[in-house]
């Protein structure tokens, strides 16, 4: 039976870190800060944006959540995007997606100071990811999460073979960017992948986030593997479920995170983590 990753347990421990470095921080006279763009009453942006807030106030984080009404004006949310770009409070921005329709979000996104960009969304982040420069740049939240977990576990990547499942630019681009810079030889499937099990089960490090309840099944697995599953479903009972096929693949891999419990905490304790990296990037030149 493989080994549990406790994503929960690791994001405390980053949780715990950042609070240290938030209070180093303030020592200096530095504090922080995060400002959260919300626009609508999607439920679940409005559940994810509050608990941003929420743990950001716990860390010692200044948070500032921006709500604004479905019918927003695109121009409005402009100029209050510039305005968090000036205030010196402020190190990290971000914009909640989904958006309405009638909205532009790379305008959006394109407006933010790289600098400030907390998601790592920006195209001149995604294009220092690419480029894998020696530099300090922000990072979608998500991969760079699964990153520390796979650090934290031991998980050797160099000359490993990755499968990336999935490609949005949220989640499957920027985590085979990550272990492409980390020297595994990666591989990445979408949709229209014909054979996945042929690609799958030669995966050491199999990271699945397409969206599909329980796409992967212990016959799409290398004995040995390590699995990490990005997917999230909520089934009838209410009860969590991901993307692997957890009963059939458990017993097969070396090492898999559970959902819940794994991928999932370590999004947001990176989203602070990465708040306090910018926080530091500006101070230090
Ligand atoms: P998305 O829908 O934007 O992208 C899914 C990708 O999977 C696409 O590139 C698509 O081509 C690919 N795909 C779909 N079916 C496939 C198949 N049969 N074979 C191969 N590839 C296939 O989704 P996303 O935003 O990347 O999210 C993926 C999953 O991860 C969702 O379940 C989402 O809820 C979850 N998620 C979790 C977290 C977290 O913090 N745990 C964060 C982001 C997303």
């Amino acid at each position: 039976m493989a080994i549990l990753i406790d994503g929960r347990a690791v994001a405390k421990e980053i949780n715990e870190n950042t609070a240290e470095r938030v209070t180093r921080l303030a020592n200096e006279g530095i504090i922080p800060g995060l400002a959260v763009i919300l626009v609508g009453e999607d439920p679940a942006s409005k559940i994810y944006t509050r608990m941003k807030d929420k743990k950001a106030k716990k860390l010692g984080i200044h948070s500032v959540l921006s709500v604004y009404p479905d019918d927003v004006r695109q121009e409005e949310l402009l100029h209050d995007i510039r305005q968090f770009n000036e205030d010196k409070m402020i190190n990290g921005i971000l914009i909640q997606e989904p958006l309405p329709d009638h909205l532009d979000g790379n305008e959006l996104l394109n407006a933010i100071d790289p600098h400030k960009d907390v998601d790592g969304f920006h195209p001149y982040n995604v294009g220092l990811l690419y480029s894998n420069a020696n530099e300090n740049y922000p990072v979608s939240c998500t991969p760079k999460g699964i990153m520390s977990l796979l650090k934290h576990y031991q998980v050797k990547l160099e000359g490993a073979r990755a499968v990336v499942v999935g490609r949005s630019i949220l989640v499957g681009k920027p985590m085979a960017a990550l272990l492409e810079n980390a020297n595994a030889t990666v591989t990445i499937a979408n949709r229209h992948t014909r054979n996945l099990s042929e690609i799958t089960r030669q995966a050491d490090v199999l990271v699945v986030a397409a969206g599909v309840k329980h796409l992967i099944t212990g016959e799409m697995v290398k004995k040995g593997a390590t699995v990490i599953d990005v997917g999230i479903h909520r089934l009838e009972d209410k009860t969590l479920t991901g993307d692997v096929d957890f009963e059939s693949v458990a017993p097969i891999a070396k090492m898999i995170t559970p959902v819940p419990g794994g991928v999932g905490p370590m999004t947001i304790a990176t989203l602070m983590e990465q708040t306090v990296d910018l926080t530091e990037w500006s101070h230090n030149g």
